[in-house]
């Protein structure tokens, strides 16, 4: 199962990347796509309405080269769709882009965490990349072992300490953090952190420890948030979430007694649902489920169809507007 942010329909043509000159030819033609991103968010083409999803405003390598004096030289190659190049560029340097005569009018900088639900497929693919490459360019200007400038290489997809005295190579990074789905007889857990939005349950998550398995951590974290012992471990599928750098690795897992305690958490709640009490609470509107471009909302739907007609889709779950308000 393949969620929502994943980029396939990219190609991320990483046997191109050593290529100077295929790149440098990407570079000089119109046809080549570039995504602009600036302190954390994406442009398009107009705050969400509703109705109509949001398009991103994408720009061409002349806009960018005038934007970002060197994008030319530190260029992220993002990869090839339906044979345009896709670069990304950060422009966070600039104090105010949208006023920019080269984007005045054009749209708003919105995060996309907020337009995530309403972008479609592949866009969403393309955004996430793009804000998660700039990301960790922003993060490794200098390097980590001796604090030189670092230097872009492999079209942005390597950094390179500058120092020759170090040459140290830096690679993008990604946090592996575990989500699971604890079942309990007919029962699934689901928990809310205070500083969500209202009503919103969901399944537990963490990051995994250095050291850790995956399914080490899928018990610690259980057991640390919920007090919940689990066995019985099965992977389900993953999904890329750039806030700011994870890759979300689902799993399902059997809970030993029903027992729970949250004292101890960050945890405001932790309960069991009996799909029948989901309904409920649901209706009730005492429940707000993730949105189904979540790997949550998949580990829950799948529990949930699996002994009834449908899944949740068609109940009033969805996150609204002003659920995903910064
Ligand atoms: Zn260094």
């Amino acid at each position: 199962m393949r969620h929502f942010y994943a980029s396939e329909q990219i190609d991320r043509v990483a046997h191109l990347r050593s290529d100077a000159d295929w790149v440098r030819e990407r570079l000089a033609d119109e046809e080549s796509q570039v995504v602009p991103v600036w302190r954390s968010r994406l442009f398009v083409d107009r705050e969400r309405e509703g109705v109509d999803p949001p398009l991103p405003v994408l720009l061409t390598v002349e806009e960018a080269s005038a934007l970002s004096h060197d994008f030319r030289q530190n260029s992220i190659l993002l990869g090839t769709l339906e044979g345009a190049a896709y670069f990304a560029v950060d422009l966070s340097d600039i104090e105010h882009p949208e006023e920019d005569s080269e984007l005045a009018g054009r749209g708003h900088f919105v995060s996309l965490r907020r337009i995530g639900p309403f972008i479609d497929r592949t866009n969403g693919g393309l955004l996430a990349y793009a804000q998660a490459m700039v990301h960790w360019h922003q993060q490794h200007q200098f390097c980590g072992t001796c604090g030189s400038p670092t230097r872009s290489e492999e079209a942005g997809h390597w950094l390179r300490c500058t120092s020759d005295q170090c040459w140290t190579l830096h690679f993008p990074r990604t946090d592996p953090a575990m989500i699971v789905r604890v079942t309990h007889d007919d029962r699934c857990l689901l928990a809310r952190q205070a500083r969500w939005p209202a009503r919103r349950y969901s399944v537990l998550a963490g990051f995994v420890e250095p050291g850790e398995s995956l399914e080490d951590a899928v018990v610690r974290e259980v057991f640390e948030e919920a007090s919940v012992r689990v066995e019985g471990v099965e992977y389900h599928s993953s999904q890329p979430w750039p806030f700011p750098a994870s890759l979300m690795i689902g799993f399902t897992a059997c809970a030993r007694d029903d027992s729970i305690n949250t004292d101890a958490d960050e945890l405001e709640d932790a309960r069991w649902f009996s799909r029948d009490q989901l309904d409920e609470e649901v209706a009730a509107g005492n429940v707000i489920l993730p949105s189904e471009i979540a790997l949550a909302h998949h580990l829950i739907d799948d529990w949930y169809r699996s002994d009834r007609e449908s899944g949740i889709e068609g109940k009033p779950w969805t996150e609204t507007e002003e659920d995903n308000r910064e």
